[in-house]
């Protein structure tokens, strides 16, 4: 008992000795222009206003505003001159795109039955822009080639490669069929890649009530989740290639820039896709027979699910308007005044697939408060060292077009001056969700814990640390150990599904990608029902998480602006790929045991022992033994870094003593220079094998993932792939990416002494 009160008297005092102390030092400042820094920043983090951001989206999403819509161009005109009135320098800059709208689509079960699909989301009382048929974009998958397909069905799953494996067991082939697979487990997109892999002639995609409708809860507008008749579009053209203008690869899309005709675009999907709703989809797969789709497989329709093919024939038919579009994205530049070259980059994109409050208005709008902020503090005298460019994209829906364009339009003046990049998407209520550089790990740790949550009162960093110990991922008790007493939360890597992609993965610019969310489920997600009615009802409905998205990311940008030293940091991301070389060589030899264990089970005769006589299926093919793989290329690339690590964390230790006098030094802009460089030297450039376009070798969006990032890409794409040769190529290349990113961390360090 007096243990425990001298415990909570200890506890009182040093809690009372956290609130008083001075706050953490900021990594990169030097005392005074730290206290400065936090003086501004605390000004800026009073400034926006959950009613403010409420206007915007009304404003922004009261009518369809994809690309080529009048409401598209009507709203960055209309966020130009919100630019202009608050005294930023801001302008448009256009691109000239190609981008397909339906011209028609047709969808019938034909045999054993008929039934037509409607292929329409209804209007919903009580919802006045579900009403707006008129500007509303049909439901389909842009990027689609056109196709008239008539051909039994045969359903795949979430239609990714270990679905084909398994129905490869089952002696399915889906050669000359249509496909139906439902939305989840990969980006959409890989859904008719792999489909025309295995030799099927059409594609169609449904949203499950399992996934995002009824089974999770109620459905709009009763409740949040996906009606019967809701379809979630979307773009199906092969991102993970590359993204942007599909006739335009690698250059910016201006008026006159060099255009691949139609038959050579690459990017376009080779076998014809419609997404449906589960209301359209039910009586298709109601009408398959074969055999009973494997447990993992069933969704929540109230039918037996089979996997097919036939008796169910069906008949789809997708043809498109093959037009160029102008998109129109909204640049404003805040310049700065010591280094004026070097950019700090934030970015949104305003175009949606049809009224888009939550994609992506919900992130808009907090970009619109953040540049709403900036330029009232630019009026009160702050001005930050670095230029600072806010930019609001459009076509971000159909391939990335705004930022891609535009990042490969600027592309030989980004790879000079782009420091950083920061994205925001849709945004919602609950934790904060960051992914990005890992270089960058260790300051956007830091501006989370300056950050409040609105509803708990916490600091979100501390939030997101309660969370994560709560409820951790497998290993749990060494996870929750690790993130108790990790100076920083772990963030994620980034694949792709949003505008940070052209400048992390093109032109190795260390990125950020920000949000709020986890707490508001939902399933209106591209359809005609994501409106200021369903956020406004089922979101952050009083924009307080608005208002932490602009708090978050303007801290970020105002820190990164104001640095003396740019507060990248190496041993985060150093700690980062010690792990990601552990995975790979994990997976090479789990993948090398399996195949020799499987080997032999085939030579005992297992399969054919232990499988139902009366069921179909086929034993696994037997397969060669994989060879051992050399990862001494990668072990010595990862002991490079931590040599040059080391070495910079000393340099930075020294230039900080004494109130970090030095780094007020002018030496410092070499060294700025310097840091600037090290994300690139991780970019190499003949890119990713069979992608070019691709040039980071730590991450990137997976060839058969699509949204979802593979790290060492190279390496590991190569083992999963089992192409060994390869695999030991890229084990060498990218060993030596590691090497040259000490040098740089290296060459940097020598220039802070
Ligand atoms: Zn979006």
């Amino acid at each position: 008992m007096k243990q425990l009160m001298l415990y909570l008297i200890v506890l009182a005092l040093s809690v009372a000795q956290a609130q008083t102390a001075e706050p953490v030092a900021l990594r990169g400042y030097s005392a005074d222009s730290a206290r400065t820094e936090r003086e501004w920043e605390a000004k800026f983090r009073a400034l926006p206003d959950p009613g403010a951001l409420r206007g915007y989206m009304q404003r922004l999403s009261a009518r369809p505003h994809h690309v080529g819509s009048a409401y598209d161009r009507e709203n960055a005109e209309w966020i130009l001159s919100q630019f202009k009135e608050w005294g930023l320098d801001a302008r448009i800059e256009t691109y000239d795109v190609l981008f397909p709208t339906p011209k028609e689509r047709a969808l019938e079960l034909i045999e054993p039955t008929r039934f037509t699909a409607r292929l329409q989301e209804p209007t919903v009382a009580g919802d006045p822009t579900s009403a707006q048929h008129t500007e509303q974009l049909p439901s389909y998958n842009a990027y689609s080639i056109d196709g008239d397909v008539t051909a039994p069905l045969v359903y795949v799953n979430y239609g990714v490669p270990d679905d084909y494996a398994a129905l490869d067991r089952l002696g399915i082939s889906v050669k000359g069929a249509i496909v139906i697979a439902r939305y989840g487990g990969s980006w959409r997109g890989i859904k008719p890649k792999v489909a025309a892999e295995h030799g099927a002639i059409g594609c169609l995609i449904y949203s499950d009530p399992r996934d995002d409708g009824y089974y999770q809860g109620e459905t709009f507008p009763s409740g949040p989740f996906r009606p019967a008749d809701g379809v979630q579009r979307g773009s199906v053209m092969d991102m993970p290639i590359y993204p942007g203008d599909p006739l335009t690869p690698g250059v910016g899309a201006t008026k006159d820039a060099k255009r691949l005709p139609l038959s050579e675009a690459i990017t376009l999907t080779r076998i014809p896709v419609l997404p449906i709703s589960y209301g359209d989809a039910q009586p298709l797969l109601a009408a398959l027979k074969g055999p009973v789709a494997p447990e993992s497989w069933r969704g929540a329709l109230p039918i037996t699910y089979h996997v097919g093919p036939g008796p169910a024939k069906v008949h789809l038919r997708a043809m498109f308007n093959w037009d160029t579009k102008t998109i129109y994205n909204v640049i404003a530049r805040i310049p700065g005044d010591t280094y004026e070259d070097q950019w700090i980059i934030r970015g949104n994109h305003h175009d949606a697939w049809v009224n888009g409050a939550q994609d992506p208005v919900s992130g808009t709008s907090a970009l619109l408060e953040e540049a709403r902020g900036l330029a009232a503090l630019a009026r009160q005298g702050w001005k930050p060292k670095r230029t600072i460019i806010l930019c609001v994209w459009d076509g971000e829906e159909e391939g990335l077009l705004g930022s891609t364009e535009w990042a490969e339009d600027h592309a030989e003046e980004l790879r000079r001056k782009a420091a950083v990049y920061i994205n925001s998407d849709s945004n919602g209520r609950g934790y904060l969700e960051v992914e990005g550089s890992h270089t960058l790990e260790k300051f956007i740790n830091g501006v989370a814990r300056d950050v409040e949550d609105p509803e708990t009162k916490l600091p979100v960093w501390k939030r997101l640390q309660l969370r994560r110990t709560a409820n951790p991922a497998a290993s749990a008790a060494a996870d929750r150990q690790e993130t108790r007493q990790r100076a920083d939360l772990r963030i994620g890597a980034l694949g792709s599904g949003s505008d940070y992609t052209v400048f992390l993965d093109h032109l190795g610019v260390a990125s950020l990608n920000l949000g709020y969310g986890g707490e508001d489920g939902g399933g209106i997600y591209h359809s005609v029902y994501d409106d200021f009615y369903w956020y406004t009802h089922f979101s952050d409905s009083d924009f307080v998480y608005g208002r932490a998205l602009a708090q978050t990311a303007g801290t970020a940008v105002m820190r990164l602006a104001g640095a003396e030293l740019l507060p990248y940091d190496f041993d985060d991301f150093t700690d980062t790929i010690r792990q990601y070389v552990a995975e790979v060589s994990r997976l090479a030899r789990e993948k090398r045991e399996q195949i020799i264990e499987r080997n032999r089970q085939i030579d005992e005769g297992l399969f054919a022992a232990t499988e139902d006589p009366r069921e179909k299926t086929v034993p696994p093919p037997k397969e060669a033994v994989p060879p051992f793989l050399n990862f001494a290329p990668l072990e010595n690339g990862l002991a490079a870094l931590e040599r040059a690590t080391a070495l910079y964390d000393q340099a930075l230790a020294r230039a900080t003593e004494n109130g970090g006098a030095a780094l007020a030094r002018a030496a410092l802009r070499d060294a700025n220079a310097r840091l600037i460089a090290v994300e690139r030297a991780l970019t190499l450039d003949d890119g990713l094998p069979n992608r070019p376009w691709f040039k980071h070798q730590i991450y990137a969006p997976g060839l058969y993932t699509g949204y979802g990032v593979k790290t060492l890409p190279a390496v590991r794409e190569s083992i999963e792939q089992k192409q060994w040769q390869l695999a030991d190529e890229e084990i060498a290349r990218v060993g030596k990416v590691l090497e040259n990113a000490g040098e740089a961390i290296q060459a940097a360090a020598s220039l802070i002494r």
